[in-house]
Order: C-alpha cells, then structure tokens, then sequence
C-alpha cells in the first residue's frame, strides 16, 4: 500500500525508478509539496547509479489537473509581482526545466485528465505513453486569461500550427488527436497502461547508460540551436505580464464569482 498522505512515491523495478503523483483524491493538483517532493525524487534518480530510467506516472483516475490552484488562493492570491514571479520561477518554470535536462531518459504515462500544468509536467519527459481514456488540454489562457502556462514547451512538441490550435481554443484533445499531433509516443489500453510503459521504461534501460546519456543531450542540444532556451524563457516573462492584466483580474474573479456560486448550489 502506498502512503496516501504523502504527494509522490517512488518504487525501483530493476534500473527503472517509477514515481508517482500521488494525490488522487484531488485529481493529482499539484501542490507545493507535490512540486518539491516531486524535484527531490528525481535528483535521489539522477545520484543513484543503478537508476537508468525514470518513469513518471500517476495514481488513481487522472494524471493530473494541474496546479493546486485552491492552495494557490489561499496562500498566495496577496503576493506582490515580485513574490509571483520569485515563486514560479523556482516552483514552475525551474521544477520543469530540470526534468527536462534530467541526465537520464524520462517516460511518462497518462491517464485521464492531462490538463494545462499537468500537460506542461508531462511534457518534460522524453516520451509519452497515453492510456485510450487520456485526454490534454491547455485552456488558462481561456479560463484564467493568462499566456498559457509557465513553459511554452507545446510548439516545441506538437508543431506550430498544432500549437496554436491547442492554446487558441483551449480545447480538450484525445489520446489519439495527441498522437496524431505528434506528442504522444504509443497510445494503449488503459488497462495495460502501467505494464506497456514499464516495459518500454525497462527496454530503454537496457542500453548502456552513458551513451543513452550523451545522446540525450545531443537530442535535447538540436532543439537548443534552434533556440528552446531563449523561447521559453522569454515566455515565462510574458507569462508573467499577463498575470498582472487588468483582463487577468477580471477573468478570475468571474471564474472565483461562479465557483462559488457552484458552490452554493452544492
Ligand atoms: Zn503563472
């Protein structure tokens, strides 16, 4: 049984170090712990040598939502621009780009709801494994009026067009549309979701690590030149223009306003 009090467990199957978001019971929102246990389990898999892979997975019906954004009201709805942006450069853009420059091969498997963070932290990861019943969204920019996310990551993944498809209309895309579009690898039955990326997890670590490790960097360097680094990290500047708009202050407290108001009702 694992720990359900705890935000991410971790179990080693061979040289395959799988973690798990483990906050079922709220879709998987990330929550401040989450996202710092979640930094802390890959650097233990980046300094243990007998890890080769690292599996990013998920309990209970959905990947994840996305932020924990009710925590995100109650403890940080007062920060100054300068506290939003110290704490989202550290806790969401940096928390990311770390996996994304983890040394060793990443895999991660989706199930259900893989929504705007929740996208974004899957997205870190070298390949995707989405289960039948997985479905991806980015819609904050629709439903919060913010540029999207922290890390710009979906043209680099997707393609441009598709990119702006996906952020345009804010729309909920299948396991399929996500393959088709380019960033999903395999798509499978949801049932043999653990054990199909497993085992893709444990071919991949199979092959001898060093070379895995530099030909990591070589592929993550040819998407450098083409400039990555300086797209997302003028991104996340604008990103966090946009969280001070008058249009952002009116758009979330309409979205507070009917909250509540379903709230209410309940
Ligand atoms: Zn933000």
């Amino acid at each position: 049984m694992h720990q359900s009090s705890e935000p991410i467990s971790t179990e080693t199957l061979g040289a395959v170090r799988r973690i798990w978001l483990n906050r079922p019971e709220a879709r998987n929102a990330q929550s401040q712990q989450m996202l710092e246990a979640l930094d802390q389990a890959f650097t233990q898999a980046e300094h243990d040598p007998a890890i080769r892979v690292v599996l990013l997975a998920a309990r209970g019906a959905h990947f994840s939502a996305g932020h924990d954004l009710k925590q995100a009201q109650a403890e940080r709805a007062e920060f100054t621009v300068e506290q939003r942006w110290a704490y989202e450069e550290k806790h969401y853009y940096g928390y990311c780009l770390r996996i994304w420059d983890f040394p060793k091969p990443t895999v991660v498997q989706v199930q259900g709801a893989c929504m705007a963070a929740g996208f974004m932290l899957a997205n870190m990861c070298d390949l995707v494994v989405a289960a039948e019943d997985a479905f991806f969204s980015d819609p904050v920019t629709h439903t919060m009026g913010a540029a999207a996310t922290e890390v710009l990551i979906h043209p680099w993944v997707m393609g441009l067009r598709q990119a702006k498809e996906f952020l345009f209309t804010g729309a909920r895309w299948s396991a399929q549309q996500a393959r088709e579009a380019g960033f999903v690898n395999r798509v499978v039955p949801t049932a043999d979701l653990d054990a199909e990326t497993l085992a893709l997890a444990q071919r991949i670590a199979q092959a001898p690590p060093f070379a895995l490790r530099v030909l990591k960097k070589s592929l993550n360097r040819s998407v450098d030149v083409r400039g990555l680094r300086e797209a997302l990290s003028a991104h996340f500047d604008l990103h966090q223009l946009s969280h001070v708009s008058e249009e952002y202050r009116q758009t979330k407290e309409a979205g507070l306003a009917s909250a509540i108001a379903k709230g209410a009702r309940a």
